[in-house]
């Protein structure tokens, strides 16, 4: 077995605001992998964004700059990190395009987001979402990322992506691509939506009551905690009591990775409180988690050229690591490349 040098990966999609679940299941992790010293390549998924309904172009543009307004505000530095849009870096497709000829179709119809994206409508899909988990494989692997950074909910996709390489390097008797690992921890790895604890926060969730966004203010936030669906019962005296109350237990989640503790500690010292007396608390801590991060993108997005900038010299520093990969790829594939 060849061994791979560690190297992180992980996008967002530049739909809409960044949401809470986005920060703590994701964005947080970033930095701290940043920190940890380790190499890090945080993209912006912009072609990911187009597959499921339609972006208007002005505000996908303004949505990928404020997404790396986001990343840079939350701790990322796009120096010790690379941080780039994907449609920026062509090596992302044309890898994408030959993992397309190595997934099989039974493994995308297992896809359990696409059925949740595509809903009962499936035929009125993109082909684009049809293929999204393959291009999010080609996303890692042009860099051989072995740790990937996600929440929950991207974990089968992640799963997909090993699958991938397995069957690439099994079909062509190599050992080019690594086995990606999900990299999924922490109290809040899946953020349910403050309406309904049983689905997921999502940026393109059409009710924007349902989540926190990054770029809330104050007001916002506290009210939306406020109005936050909850059962009449007080909090439990353990986390175990936590179990069939969705609501609940989603807002301790919440708590317990905003203050960075655990669940049970959150319980200890909340344990037999009214959502009166806690939902206020939980406000006054995501307020002042989310407000400098906040305040931080306002100031960043002042100055877009700076951000385009930033997002530029990050996609030369990541097609230098993905270029060799993808030359490496078509030779082993038998596509001749004479230039
Ligand atoms: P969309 O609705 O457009 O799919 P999204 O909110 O699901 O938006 P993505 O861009 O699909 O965001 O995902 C970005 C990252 O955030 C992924 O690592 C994903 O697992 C994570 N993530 C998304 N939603 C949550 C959530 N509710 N809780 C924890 N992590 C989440
Ligand atoms: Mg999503």
């Amino acid at each position: 077995m060849t061994s791979f040098t560690p190297r992180v990966f992980s996008g967002i999609q530049p739909t809409n605001h960044l949401q809470l679940g986005n920060y703590l299941g994701a964005v947080k992790r970033f930095v701290e992998m940043q920190d940890e010293g380790m190499e890090t390549i945080y993209c912006i998924v912009d072609l990911h964004a187009i597959t499921a309904s339609f972006q208007e172009p002005a505000r996908l543009r303004h949505a990928t700059r404020e997404l790396a307004a986001a990343y840079i505000a939350s701790g990322l530095d796009p120096k010790r990190s690379i941080l780039f849009n994907q449609s920026q870096v062509p090596q992302h497709t044309e890898l994408g395009w030959i993992f397309n000829c190595v997934a099989r179709l039974g493994w995308m119809n297992r896809m359990t987001q696409f059925k949740d994206k595509a809903g009962k409508n499936a035929e009125k899909a993109s082909l684009g979402l049809y293929a999204y988990p393959s291009l999010m494989a080609a996303d890692i692997l042009a860099y051989h990322a072995t740790h990937v950074p996600v929440g929950e909910d991207q974990k089968q996709h992640v799963e997909l992506t090993r699958d991938i390489a397995a069957k690439f390097n099994h079909d062509y008797g190599v050992d080019f691509f690594p086995e990606t690992e999900a990299i999924i921890e922490g109290a809040a790895t899946r953020v349910m939506s403050l309406r309904d604890g049983t689905k997921k926060m999502s940026k393109s969730d059409p009710s924007d009551a349902s989540r926190i966004n990054l770029t809330d203010d104050a007001d916002t936030i506290a009210k939306k905690i406020r109005k936050a669906k909850t059962d009449p019962e007080p909090l439990p005296e353990t986390v175990e009591g936590l179990e069939d109350r969705p609501e609940a237990r989603n807002l301790v989640n919440i708590y317990a990775a905003l203050a960075e503790t655990t669940r049970e500690a959150v319980i200890a010292e909340y344990a037999g409180a009214q959502f009166g007396t806690f939902k206020p608390a939980l406000a006054d801590l995501a307020v002042e988690k989310l407000a400098p991060i906040s305040s931080e993108m306002a100031r960043l997005m002042d100055d877009t050229a700076e951000i385009d900038r930033v997002l530029g010299d990050g996609a030369t520093r990541a097609a230098e690591i993905a270029e060799p990969i993808l030359a490496k790829t078509y030779d082993i594939v038998g596509l001749v490349r004479s230039r």
